[in-house]
């Protein structure tokens, strides 16, 4: 099933939500602030083309790599390096390959920012567009779901 991740507009937290056409508020648990949700019977099917959230069309897709594992295992490495001569980063390089490559795709929405996991048409995404990104979050530019190139 489809997992969304919206981030609460009032505190920056983020609700966790399961696509449900009759779920249509989804409660903070820090502040209570209430988020309305625009659930389709596609979304339950784990087809992203509507952000629930804004009902924007435009998302982008990415790993869905934890940033502080990262940083955290690249310390370890660092420490690691001053007693095994820099074998250490090796095998973070090889930790990285073998783990991080696998890792599985998530859409995110440019508008609002929820993330997306399980997507089914994640394919039909495009991974993070710069220029999209600024129009969108700077001038409130609707692409609709097209490409940039179709603007
Ligand atoms: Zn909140
Ligand atoms: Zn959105």
């Amino acid at each position: 099933m489809m997992t969304v991740t919206l981030t609460c507009p009032e505190c920056g937290s983020g609700i966790h939500v399961y696509p449900k056409v009759e779920s249509t508020l989804a409660e903070c648990d820090v502040c209570q602030h209430q988020v309305p949700l625009h659930f389709n019977p596609e979304h339950e099917q784990a087809i992203l083309k509507d952000c629930p959230c804004c009902e924007r069309k435009d998302f982008y897709k990415q790993k869905d790599f934890n940033r502080k594992l990262g940083v955290a295992l690249f310390v370890i490495a660092a420490i690691l390096s001053l007693f095994t001569y820099g074998i250490s980063f090796i095998v973070l390089y090889l930790f990285d390959l073998l783990l991080f490559r696998k890792l599985s795709m998530i859409a995110v929405c440019y508008k609002c920012q929820s993330i997306f996991r399980n997507v089914s048409n994640i394919d039909e995404l495009r991974p993070y567009d710069h220029e999209m990104n600024d129009r969108i979050v700077y001038s409130d530019h609707d692409f609709k779901g097209l490409p940039i190139e179709n603007h």
